[in-house]
């Protein structure tokens, strides 16, 4: 019943009283990214689009994180990029090592049999401890505490509309917690025991499921029968967290620290390879009201392979409706199932 009509019909900015530059006090949020040095083109490139349509108009500060020193020609041009402060932060050294309790020659060994599932990044170390940092640790780095929203950017995305309001304040005026732009499936041999590790914790914590959750989005097993039961009862389809305009405090509460301490203990993060993007997915679709988290259906936007692409004159350079310019990648798309299973109101 809903084929592609609510991603094609909902064109224009989001209902309600939005404002627009200089109309408003400023939120209390920031722009992140966690970028290496030498993805100083890619970051660049990100910052001009998203400079260009949103934040030239805004100046949130910007805030750059590394594991290691950023260099000085990193820092003088993505500075250089903006007229908005710009931070350079170092990610402290317990937040990024791998916990002292994983094994490190049966994560050698799992990452072999990862391999021949053909995981994507399961010998790369650093990818894993990406992946644990950006699901529960990034919003603990001192130079973020004293922020309370974020909005995500990653090197090579692309932002193709003019967003004319401040995206921040509608977050907090309407009281949404997590803003996403794009669904998609997840590799169930990534995240194999991810599901059962969840019901785990919801046996134990059942005081931290939310009464208006999304539950049957994350268990649906109609769409892609197959991905459910590898994934040993979840669905996979999960909010891209290349984006994401959120509040911090979420991440910040202690169900979600009981969650995240859960899955840490069990390992997944270095025995499998749990993305942050499922984690962050699960944990809101258990554990957050549904109707805190809103679709920006009118953020264009490209992480290669995927795209959202709205119906609007805002946009240049994004066909409308378009998904992917990848064969046989259109069925990755579970955009849809928010709306059929989650936000039917
Ligand atoms: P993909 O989108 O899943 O292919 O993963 P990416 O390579 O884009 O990594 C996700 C994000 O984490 C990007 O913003 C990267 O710049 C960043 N990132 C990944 N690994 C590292 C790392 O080892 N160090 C730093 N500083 N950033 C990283
Ligand atoms: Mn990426």
């Amino acid at each position: 019943p809903f084929a592609v009509d609510p991603l094609m019909k909902m064109t224009g900015p989001p209902a309600g009283k939005l404002y627009g530059p200089g109309e408003a006090a400023k939120v209390n949020a920031t722009l992140l990214s966690l970028v290496r040095n030498e993805e100083l083109d890619g970051i660049l490139q990100a910052m001009g689009d998203l400079e260009r349509t949103f934040n030239s108009k805004f100046n949130y500060p910007w805030t750059f994180i590394n594991d290691v020193p950023f260099t000085e020609k990193f820092m003088r041009a993505t500075k250089a990029k903006t007229k908005a402060d710009v931070f350079f932060e170092i990610i402290p050294k317990d937040h990024w090592d791998i916990p002292a309790w994983i094994n490190p020659d049966l994560m050698t060994a799992s990452a072999r049999l990862l391999e021949e599932q053909k995981v994507q990044y399961s010998a790369m170390k650093s990818y894993h401890q990406m992946c644990r940092w950006n699901s529960g640790m990034f919003y603990k780095h001192p130079a973020l505490l004293k922020y309370k929203w974020y909005w995500r950017v990653e090197p090579k995305v692309h932002f193709f509309c003019d967003i004319d309001y401040d995206v921040f304040r509608y977050m907090q005026d309407n009281n949404k917690t997590y803003g996403f732009v794009i669904n998609i499936y997840d590799s169930p041999e990534s995240i194999a025991s991810l599901w059962p590790a969840t019901e785990e914790f919801i046996a134990e914590h059942p005081e931290h499921i939310h009464p208006n959750n999304a539950m049957r989005w994350l268990t649906d097993s109609e769409n892609r029968p197959e991905h459910n039961r590898l994934a040993n009862g979840y669905s996979t389809c999960h909010f891209w967290s290349n984006f994401e305009i959120a509040d911090m405090d979420f991440w910040r509460s202690q169900k979600y620290e009981d969650y995240f301490n859960h899955l840490d203990r069990a390992g997944g993060f270095f025995y499998e390879r749990w993305g942050d993007a499922p984690v962050h997915s699960i944990a809101l679709g258990l554990m957050e009201d549904r109707d805190k988290i809103h679709w920006f259906h009118d953020i264009g936007y490209q992480h290669i392979p995927y795209f959202n692409c709205p119906n609007s004159d805002k946009c240049k350079g994004c066909e409308a409706g378009r998904f992917t310019d990848g064969t046989g990648l259109d069925q990755e798309d579970c955009r849809i199932n928010w709306f059929k299973y989650a936000h039917m109101n």
